[in-house]
């Protein structure tokens, strides 16, 4: 997999505004939130894009989720609410090939999404 800028975010070669750490999650503010909350969990482990997932990463793909909702429910907005998106491939409008969740919180969502 070709090295993306959330591997020079998890080797600390560029600043990021890292908000969450576990052995296996990182959890860092979007440069470009779409909300009052945007922050995006990534695997330590590299992987592409879901699509790229195998059931060998099951765990991993679990604590990703629970880093997000724990971090979200930490915080104090789990009860009003918030959304976790993973865009895939580009229909999807991934850009960054590095595997990342979006938790979104801070106003009311729309739906559909654009
Ligand atoms: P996606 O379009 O789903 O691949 O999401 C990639 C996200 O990474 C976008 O929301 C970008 O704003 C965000 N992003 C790109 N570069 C950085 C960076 N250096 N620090 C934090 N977020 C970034």
């Amino acid at each position: 997999m070709a090295a993306t800028i959330f591997d020079k975010i998890l080797r600390r070669e560029i600043p990021a505004d890292i908000v969450f750490e576990d052995e296996q999650v990182l959890g860092f503010r979007d440069i470009a939130p779409q909300a009052p909350v945007h922050v995006l969990f990534i695997p330590k482990t590299p992987i592409a894009t879901l699509d790229d997932a195998t059931p060998a990463q099951a765990e991993l793909l679990g604590r990703l989720l629970l880093a997000a909702a724990g971090w979200a429910r930490a915080q104090g907005f789990a009860a009003d609410g918030y959304r976790v998106v993973v865009n895939c491939n580009r229909d999807g409008g991934q850009t960054v090939y590095h595997l990342h969740l979006h938790l979104l919180a801070g106003r009311a969502l729309g739906w559909p999404p654009g």
